[in-house]
């Protein structure tokens, strides 16, 4: 599933193709993605110019000129894919609509940009820029971990008093947006904290460590990810999806890489979802 960094680096490679162009016809295959598509999706997205896009947490929001902001979530598997008409090419050169297709952006210089979902868990929402925030689904989320507001301070508050294991805690999205199964593991073993310890019982000075691990994990990964968009476009315009090297994700059964521990990665499960960690430097 596209966590921070994936969503982020979707941003980043769609940016030069939608960021201040039009959208000159937007099209939807089906009537519903996770959920039905708002009303008159296609005619209140055709035609509009993308003043800014932006990412919340794993959102992806543009920004148009209708004063309307076009909220896509990629659930599961949503990918993004782009294809870009060369300036005299000729239109039927382009790849026949893929299966999954879902929803076709024809943008005003060429660009085809394509939301392919095969197990269609994504959804796109409409709502006014202006209230944006005060509505569902950006209501309530907690914040970015790479903004300054951001500290050990503000996770201790979101924190405090909770019992819930501390990696659950981290993929909730009301107490930080944007980790999910992956990098809430990798963050924990970065600090040196048990995926299983309570939320609430974690002091200050591990607080710290922990906040600047979420913060470089993901500051690695979309760095990575910002690598992979240039190999990407050259292949087949998907974006957002790359191999990173993880240090405890996906590594059951190998030595912790962490210079000095002998221990080796354990997986488990916590609230069905598998989690990764070293029961030997991680406490
Ligand atoms: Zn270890």
């Amino acid at each position: 599933m596209p966590e921070l960094p994936e969503v982020e680096t979707v941003r980043r490679g769609l940016a030069p193709a939608m960021e201040g162009r039009r959208i000159a016809r937007a099209r939807q295959m089906r009537p519903d993605l996770r959920r039905p598509f708002p009303p008159d999706f296609e005619l209140r997205v055709s035609g509009t110019r993308v003043l800014r896009l932006r990412r919340r947490g794993k959102c992806l929001l543009l920004d148009l000129d209708s004063g309307q902001t076009l909220l896509i979530h990629l659930g599961m598997s949503g990918r993004m894919l782009i294809e870009d008409a060369a300036p005299g090419a000729f239109h039927h050169q382009r790849a026949a609509p893929r299966r999954h297709d879902h929803v076709v952006f024809e943008m005003e210089h060429g660009a085809r940009i394509a939301f392919n979902d095969a197990r269609r868990f994504g959804a796109m929402d409409l709502l006014p820029t202006d209230r944006a925030e005060s509505l569902p689904p950006l209501a309530g989320l907690g914040p970015e971990p790479l903004d300054d507001s951001f500290d050990a301070a503000a996770l201790r508050a979101r924190l405090a008093g909770r019992r819930t294991p501390i990696k659950t805690a981290l993929m909730d999205q009301r107490v930080v947006a944007g980790l999910g199964n992956i990098y809430a593991s990798e963050a924990l073993w970065r600090a040196g904290i048990a995926p299983s310890r309570p939320a609430g019982r974690i002091g200050a000075a591990r607080l710290e460590r922990l906040t600047q691990a979420i913060r470089d994990t993901l500051r690695e990964a979309i760095a990575a990810g910002g690598s992979s968009l240039r190999d990407h476009r050259q292949a087949n315009g998907e974006l957002g999806y790359f191999q990173h090297a993880f240090a405890v994700y996906g590594r059951e059964g190998l030595p912790c890489l962490r210079p000095g521990c002998a221990g080796t990665i354990r997986r488990t499960v916590q609230g069905g979802r598998s989690s990764f960690h070293c029961p030997a430097c991680q406490r």
